[in-house]
């Protein structure tokens, strides 16, 4: 590969994977009434709107920016059947739930594949499955002793997995896949907006109130009246009054592409499967191909903030650790550099699960976060808003039905954060020395 002449790394404040589009649909001028109303145009609130439209509902959908510019437009594109927690924290807490819970996930799968092949998305999905790997030769034992190889799961060393050496080993899930999240986000937006659902775009609802016969809102340019709302605001759930606070943690997730890289430098890696993977870290690390020929690799160093700005870029520092950590894990690409950095908020909440729940009789919220919305945010979506309009709860809609309108505070802060970087960087540090 030439270095000479290589363009500077390029911070975006948006997504990495499209460009922004410059049609933008009106900004809420005056009031309006209707029958429900959504609040947040990202993949749940979008898929919300789109049922309830087609249950015959008077729709509106409000967004502060551009419907799909959130996290949806910006993730690193994984569909995975995958939960936020630990299998064995689940058990611990959540008992008999759990099954419904894995149900839940896997259903989320199945649901958005058939989203993209109804409406015909062209967003590149292709059905990978997606390698758990196991960062130390500890982890992957531990793996190897409790995981049984079956008909959708295998596990394998790096060898039989064509996956980098540097990793001793993981469980390949043959569920899911991966997609280019903008394309996919942008996707969903163009059928919501040639559907018969009132989208107002640049449009930041400032209050919800239940006034017992209707819910009204607040925005810069007027009012809506509706009979009912869905608040899908991920991360930015917390601003709204009318939410208790601990429902969820903003926590900003970085992300960073390469520049292309050839076939043979991918096999000369040990890439040869070019499965897409996330570490079982405790703040996991994903690396995954895309059809431009780079690779983009997230996470790894989370932030948080007492208030998620819309406008916030990422953080050299961050994008420098990411950056060391793909250098370990592909020593072979030592010279390819880092093109692009760009960052998204997601809503943590307490139990790393999605919720879904009702605030007031008439105000009903979903946060399908914790870095798995990407297929559970629209199922989330459309559960709700069959719920809203016939009552009954789907089994997976029960699943993460929060009852109660308390939330435990949530664990994750900068301290916390710091801690568990610290801890997954002294594990892989030993890993290396005993090697
Ligand atoms: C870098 C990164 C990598 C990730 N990787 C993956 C992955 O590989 N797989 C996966 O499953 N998940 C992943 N996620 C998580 C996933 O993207 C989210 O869980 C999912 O997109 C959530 O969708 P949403 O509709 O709930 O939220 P969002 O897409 O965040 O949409 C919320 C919308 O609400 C709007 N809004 C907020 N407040 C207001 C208001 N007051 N008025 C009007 N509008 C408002 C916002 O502007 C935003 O558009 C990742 C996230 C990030 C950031």
């Amino acid at each position: 590969m030439n270095t000479a002449n290589r363009d500077p790394l390029t911070f975006l404040s948006g997504s990495g994977w499209v460009e922004r589009p410059t049609e933008l649909e009106p900004s809420l001028i005056g009031d309006v009434e209707c029958d429900v109303a959504v609040v947040g145009g990202g993949l749940g609130g979008m898929a919300a709107a789109l049922r309830l439209a087609e249950l015959g509902q008077d729709v509106v959908l409000v967004e502060a920016d551009l419907c799909g510019w959130g996290a949806s437009a910006r993730n690193a594109g994984y569909i995975t059947p995958t939960l936020g927690s630990d299998p064995r924290i689940l058990n611990r807490f959540y008992g008999d739930r759990v099954r419904g819970l894995y149900k839940f996930a896997g259903h989320s799968v199945d649901f958005t594949e058939k989203l993209i092949s109804r409406h015909g998305i062209d967003c590149g999905y292709r059905q990978t499955g997606n390698i758990a790997a196991a960062p130390t030769a500890a982890a992957f034992r531990r793996m190897a002793a409790h995981t049984k190889s079956g008909r959708r799961s295998v596990v394998g060393d790096a060898a039989q997995l064509g996956i980098p050496p540097a990793f001793p080993g993981g469980l390949h899930i043959n569920v899911g896949g991966i997609l280019n999240p903008g394309q996919f986000a942008l996707g969903v937006r163009e059928v919501v907006r040639a559907s018969g659902v009132r989208v107002f775009e640049r449009s930041p609802v400032t209050s919800v109130t239940d006034s017992g016969d209707r819910v009204r809102m607040e925005l810069p340019g007027g009012r809506i009246r509706a009979r009912r709302a869905i608040l899908t605001t991920n991360a930015f759930t917390g601003e709204l009054p009318i939410t208790p606070r601990s429902l969820s943690t903003p926590v900003w997730v970085t992300a960073v592409e390469t520049e292309p890289v050839s076939d043979a430098e991918m096999d000369a890696a040990g890439w040869t499967s070019r499965t897409p993977m996330t570490t079982n870290h405790f703040v996991m690390q994903s690396f995954r191909p895309t059809d431009r020929g780079t690779i983009v690799f997230t996470t790894r160093s989370l932030q948080t903030a007492r208030r998620p700005r819309a406008d916030r870029m990422p953080d050299q520092a961050v994008v420098d650790d990411l950056v060391r950590g793909f250098r370990e894990r592909f020593p072979t690409l030592t010279d390819v550099a880092p093109a692009r950095a760009w960052g998204g908020w997601i809503g943590l909440t307490p139990s790393n699960m999605a919720v879904v729940g009702q605030l007031t009789p008439r105000v009903h919220y979903s946060m399908a976060c914790n870095g798995h919305g990407l297929p559970q945010a629209p199922y989330l979506g459309t559960l709700l808003a069959d719920h809203l309009v016939d009552q009954d709860m789907h089994e997976d809609l029960a699943a993460v039905w929060r009852r109660s309108r308390r939330f435990a505070p949530g664990i994750v802060n900068p301290v916390t954060l710091r801690l568990g970087w610290l801890a997954d960087r002294f594990g892989d540090r030993v890993d290396r020395l005993r090697r």
